[in-house]
């Protein structure tokens, strides 16, 4: 079976789809893709990594009919045309099939490889236009089976309304160029005041046709892509000149400002941080950065230098969500944190679940011990509130006190709120 290079797999398989009376839903394409390919290239050569492709094409052979046809779309990329499918689903049982015997170690240099194949499958169907759409298609669906880390994936149209929501998702870039992305700011209320004490920055977006997207989806979005440096380089400097600005007009409060994993690992974030303290004249102390328990254990050298760096300019360390992720007891100790922000899975139930309220008066205890303030986050309500107070717990954040809101509803309703308390008014 002979093995075509891109171009020439190209114009085979167009031969194929278009030959008089050909069935088009007898024909599919596989397109596969290798996990680790390219990190074998660092670990091996290029030219050992070329030898276990000759060896991926040699099972691939084996695996498949004579009227079949295989293409070698890159370095790291295969494609095989599938013909004579007796239905659709015979696609998925070749799919399958080239998993199986891809899966097997190869052997390079006496020594044993798992390269973790991923395939994505199109059926050309009676209206298929192209070649090239079929590709584009199958492609789509291995895509999409990296980011779900699945094995196998078939181009369905909700794959198709994913890559177009993931498209249409690129305009954050021109988004933040002409501020149509803003912060809002949700209160953060002291309990042994009453007062709120700090604020916690949350980015949002309304996109010109999808409405708002959530902003977890669009940080993910940007981490995929080139853009998460540029928007967090936005949201720390926004937030910061609006702390500047809120601080002005009388709110003495500091800010939390979210990140990422990935932006622990940037090479330039110490710089973005430092020239943005430079810039807006909030002291130090006044921010807090959250990181999730997750992006704080990963252990990464980069995020280890990342966190002492900040702390060193004099910044305080959250960890956000903390007890939904794995938090080893000697790193809690070891690393610069202030600050815990337990989940608001523990707190929305505490006053009906026992062992939640147990769990949550052990993560203040455990705190409080580590020299660490604690705050809770999702507090919807005055019983709620009530219990954590009684708990020791420093610090709440919640729709009890407030939604997330544009700085110019922030500014007065925080006024109003601490005013309101300093004439000894409860709420
Ligand atoms: P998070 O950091 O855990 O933020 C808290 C989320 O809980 C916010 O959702 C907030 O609106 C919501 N929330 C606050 N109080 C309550 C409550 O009482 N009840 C309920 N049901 N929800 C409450 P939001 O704004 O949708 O943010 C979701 C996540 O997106 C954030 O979770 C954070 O992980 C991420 N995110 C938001 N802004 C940024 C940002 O600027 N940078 C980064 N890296 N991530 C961000
Ligand atoms: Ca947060
Ligand atoms: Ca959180």
């Amino acid at each position: 079976m002979p093995i075509f290079q891109y171009q020439d797999f190209f114009n085979k398989a167009n031969e194929v789809l278009w030959a008089p009376n050909v069935e088009k839903n007898a024909i599919g394409v596989v397109i596969i893709d290798f996990e680790r390919f390219s990190e074998l290239d660092g670990m091996l050569g290029y030219l050992a990594v070329d030898r276990i492709a000759e060896q991926v094409v040699k099972r691939l052979e084996s695996s498949l009919r004579e009227t079949d046809l295989i293409g070698h779309m890159g370095r790291h990329q295969f494609a095989c045309l599938l013909s004579f499918l007796s239905t659709p689903s015979h696609a998925e049982l070749a799919g399958n099939k080239i998993l199986r015997i891809l899966s097997e170690p190869f052997v390079q240099n006496g020594r044993r490889f798992n390269i973790l194949p991923r395939v994505g499958i199109a059926i050309a169907g009676p209206a298929v236009l192209s070649v090239d759409e079929l590709l584009r298609k199958a492609n789509s669906a291995v895509c999409q089976a990296r980011t779900e880390r699945e094995p196998l994936k078939i181009y369905s149209m909700a794959i198709e309304g994913h890559m177009h929501f993931e498209l249409d998702l690129l305009a954050l870039d021109v988004a933040i160029e002409e501020s149509r992305v803003f912060l809002v700011y949700q209160p953060q209320v002291d309990l042994s005041t009453g007062n709120v004490a700090g604020a916690e920055a949350l980015l949002r977006w309304t996109h010109p046709q999808r409405g708002p997207i959530r902003p977890d989806v669009m940080v993910e979005v940007a981490e995929r892509t080139a853009l998460i440096s540029k928007l967090t380089f936005w949201v720390f400097n926004t937030a910061l000149r609006q702390c500047a600005e809120y601080r002005h007009a009388g709110v003495d409060i500091g800010i939390s400002i979210n990140f990422s994993a990935y932006n622990l690992r940037e090479p330039d974030l110490v710089e973005i941080v430092t020239q943005g303290l430079d810039l807006w004249n909030v002291p130090p102390e006044k921010i807090v950065i959250e990181l999730t328990e997750t992006a704080i254990m990963d252990g990464h050298t980069s995020s280890m230098q990342a966190l002492h760096a900040f702390k060193d300019m004099g910044l305080r360390i959250a960890m956000d969500d903390f007890g939904t992720g794995y938090s080893s007891m000697s790193l809690l100790r070891k690393l610069p944190i202030d600050e815990l922000k337990i989940d608001m899975s523990f707190i929305c139930n505490m006053v009906c679940n026992p062992d939640h309220e147990r769990i949550v008066d052990s993560m203040i205890s455990l705190a409080h011990k580590l020299g660490m303030r604690v705050i809770a986050e999702g507090v919807e309500d005055k019983e709620t509130y009530e219990h954590l107070r009684k708990l020791g717990c420093d610090l709440i954040q919640g729709y009890l006190i407030g939604k997330p809101m544009p700085l110019e509803e922030f500014i007065p309703t925080v006024l109003a709120y601490n005013q309101s308390k300093g004439k000894g008014k409860r709420r």
